[in-house]
């Protein structure tokens, strides 16, 4: 997957800017608050994701204006395709090749992976950005999954709203929860087992990467944890959801006093070991950040495998926050592909491949150069 051009209008603090990419590595270099992150956000939307930013979608567009849009021509699925995505008062409209698609449709078409400085705490943090991650990860090579999460959300919401006004004497407590529970539970079941399928792709992929940033001397495992016990990933539908359903029954005492559902998908984990520790309580920061890229580098990994698709690969101010030799793994890891790096200093760059610089400034950019792979001396005599 390779973008040959990029425009973003009205995003941000971004007024105008259009951009043809290297191939190769592109690096936007520029002060603090000069746009980098934002540039690499208004492309990942095209992922039609999330933004991997906690922020409102009316923050997205530039203040003092009502439409932003972000379009790239991109080398993906074996052809050249267009792609645009338009943001107006907090709703999205997107195209594909000139044709309009359901935002939602732009996943599995156009793929790229972010690489933050708060994804480097997704292993020390709580559960619920790891959820996130494997959330944002599978939708890419599972689209429908999208819908499974916002239908579970959406059931998720009517069951909790229910407990608290029977709790609250609202509400008869007649039956209607049960019909909630049965909702919950095929979902649930749906959203566990792609959960469970997709990290036995992810965990072999993640086990050896994690053993070339470690020089092969410490051993990395994770495993799905989820809070309704279970053979998780090996169970049938039926059975899942009847497992579900009759934990849900159980908990009912403790969900109806506490006014919300206490079991479920949205209450899962990841665990990651490392050397059979669990990273996120004892591991070292160095070991908490290793496991991070390697979750990240790992997904590239299940993308090449089932899309056939290297993503788009966006190291947003990451790089400064590793030590070298991480920093080279995740470079060398990162060999093919494009790559968009942000940082502060344009230094440090001259041994990598072919591509790109561009200084930006208050949204604009300002200026850019090309950057050639340094040649090695030849012998001296
Ligand atoms: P750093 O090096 O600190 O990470 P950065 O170059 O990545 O900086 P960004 O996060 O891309 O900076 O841009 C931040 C700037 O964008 C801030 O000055 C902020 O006020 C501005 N900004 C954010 N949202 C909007 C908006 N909707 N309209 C205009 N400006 C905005
Ligand atoms: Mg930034």
């Amino acid at each position: 997957m390779v973008i040959s051009a990029l425009t973003v209008r009205d995003f941000r603090n971004i007024p105008s800017l259009s951009l043809e990419p290297s191939p190769g590595v592109n690096v936007i270099y520029g002060d603090n608050a000069q746009g980098k992150t934002n540039l690499v956000e208004a492309l990942y939307l095209l992922t039609g994701q999330k933004s991997f930013r906690q922020t409102r979608e009316t923050d997205l567009v530039r203040f003092g204006q009502k439409t932003a849009n972000v379009s790239a021509r991109f080398q993906g699925g074996g052809r050249e395709q267009v792609v645009s995505l338009t943001l107006e008062g907090g709703k999205r409209a997107a195209s594909l090749n000139e044709l309009p698609v359901a935002v939602g449709e732009l996943t599995g078409k156009f793929f790229a992976v972010v690489f933050s400085p708060a994804g480097l705490s997704l292993v020390r943090d709580g559960p619920s950005q790891r959820r996130a991650f494997l959330d944002g990860a599978i939708s890419q090579v599972m689209p429908r999954y999208q819908r499974t999460m916002a239908d579970l959300n959406r059931v998720l919401f009517q069951r909790n709203s229910l407990l608290n006004d029977i709790n609250r004497r609202l509400a008869p407590d007649d039956g209607l929860l049960e019909v909630w529970d049965r909702s919950f539970s095929k979902l649930s079941y749906s959203v566990i087992n792609a959960r469970c399928r997709y990290l036995s792709r992810l965990a072999p992929f993640g086990e050896e990467i994690y053993r070339g940033i470690s020089g092969g001397k410490e051993a990395f495992s994770m495993a799905y944890h989820p809070s309704i016990p279970g053979e998780w990933g090996k169970i049938k539908e039926e059975e899942g959801e009847e497992l579900i359903f009759s934990a849900l029954g159980r908990a009912r005492g403790d969900d109806l006093k506490n006014g919300c559902t206490t079991l479920g998908p949205h209450r899962d984990d990841l665990d990651l070991w490392v050397d059979g520790v669990a990273v996120r309580s004892y591991g070292s920061q160095g070991q908490q950040r290793s496991c991070a890229l390697t979750l990240k580098l790992a997904e590239c990994g299940v993308i090449r495998e089932v899309a056939g698709e290297q993503p788009v690969i966006l190291l947003d101010d990451v790089l400064s926050e590793l030590d070298k030799a991480r920093r080279d793994y995740l470079l060398s890891g990162l060999a093919e592909g494009q790559l968009f790096i942000t940082c502060c200093e344009r230094n440090g760059f001259g041994a990598m491949r072919e591509g790109m610089m561009w200084r930006i400034e208050k949204g604009a950019l300002v200026s850019k150069r090309r950057m050639a792979p340094k040649r090695p001396r030849p012998a001296g005599p």
